[in-house]
């Protein structure tokens, strides 16, 4: 999710994975709590205290957010067995989102990757019922009215992630299906955008009618059929910019024009000698090899003394290890490296032989 990275919290690692929560997951707490704080709790078993509904309320709220954990988690796990990378976990207004750092490689790796989320709500909600009959005799009632309220809203959520169409994960069980029928995985994702685009307008169209009813729940679904617009809009364009960019190697497109920071030289030096104008620059041996990066800006920042007396190596830092791609590399398989990273260095036999940055590849500073 763009502009996911403002706003998040973070609230630990899985397998390596960052996990977190926008800001915004806290007016899904609110609603839940309140949804069954106030109605559904006291609608299955009245004639408690306020605190106790509350109480039981938050708490099923809690849970409700950890199943939605589990199913991004469930995502990302199968995604690291297939080798695709997983840049982070996030819990937000509209759910989660498990972000991959690239594209499955195979239909059938696409299909597990995107079942296995709707198949671990599913999970939860047969957990949840067996909890829910088997401690019925020893837990209080309001207890089991809220198991059987979790058991409930994830086979909701297991059904709607089913709904086939990009970005929900029956889209992407559907663009795996199509991919293997037809063996072309653009066309694929161009149909599963297409059906995503038309879900969202009939979420869109059921949210006015019930707005129309005066059903305050007819926001979310408006909510809801927006966000599927937009996202599998997003979808359908970064799929005709891969079919735009098919075959094109990273050696077609970087800029070999580009400055080098020697790891030995003096801050000073490599100053005066920058003519590219590039923000980020890499740090070099005395091989080529390059060893870290140093952005130009904060050298100019430095204190004249520090300039003239300090190396490049004193003042660098680490290059990522997503930095680096090879000069045969596929642009289409690095491009979206660029988010993560100031500038991609291109290298052949282990020397720099290239830049690409974002600047040069959309016309805009990255991010
Ligand atoms: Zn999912």
């Amino acid at each position: 999710m763009v502009g996911m990275e403002r706003g998040r919290i973070r609230l630990g690692t899985v397998a390596g994975i960052p996990v977190g929560a926008h800001w915004s997951v806290l007016a899904i707490f609110g609603l839940i709590t309140i949804i069954l704080g106030a109605s559904i709790l006291p609608g299955a078993v009245p004639g408690r205290s306020p605190i106790a509904y509350w109480f039981v309320a938050g708490a099923g709220s809690v849970i409700f957010l950890g199943s939605l954990l589990v199913h991004e988690l469930a995502h990302a796990l199968v995604a690291l067995k297939y080798g695709v990378g997983v840049r982070r976990i996030t819990l937000w207004l509209l759910g989660g989102v498990a972000e991959l750092t690239e594209n499955p490689r195979t239909p059938k790796s696409d299909f597990r990757i995107a079942v296995v989320g709707p198949l671990a709500s599913l999970a939860i909600a047969v957990v949840a019922l067996i909890a829910a009959y088997v401690a019925h005799p020893w837990i209080d009632t309001l207890l089991v009215a809220m198991l059987i309220w979790i058991s409930l809203v994830n086979l909701i959520i297991a059904v709607f992630n089913m709904l086939p169409g990009a970005p929900l994960d029956g889209g992407r069980v559907l663009r795996a299906f199509l991919w293997k029928r037809t063996g072309d995985r653009e066309r694929a994702s161009e149909m599963a955008a297409t059906a995503g685009r038309f879900l969202g307008f009939i979420f869109i169209g059921l949210g006015i009618m019930r707005m129309g009813f005066g059903q305050f729940g007819g926001l979310w679904l408006l909510l809801i059929g927006g966000f599927m617009l937009m996202a599998a809009h997003a979808e359908s364009e970064a799929t005709k910019l891969r079919r735009r960019l098919a075959g094109v190697r990273v050696s077609d497109v970087m800029s070999r024009r580009f400055d080098v920071a020697p790891a030995w030289w003096p801050v000073e030096q490599v100053l005066a000698n920058t003519t590219t104008g590039h923000r980020v620059v890499p740090v070099v041996s005395a091989t080529g090899t390059p060893v870290g990066v140093v952005n130009i800006a904060d050298l100019a920042r430095l204190d004249p003394h520090v300039r003239m007396r300090a190396t490049i190596a004193d003042v660098s830092r680490p290059l990522p290890a997503d930095a680096i791609v090879g000069v045969a590399d596929e642009l289409v398989d690095v491009l979206n490296r660029i988010e993560d990273v100031d500038a991609i260095f291109v290298v052949d036999r282990g020397a720099v032989v290239g830049v690409l940055t974002s600047e040069q590849l959309f016309g805009r500073p990255g991010l």
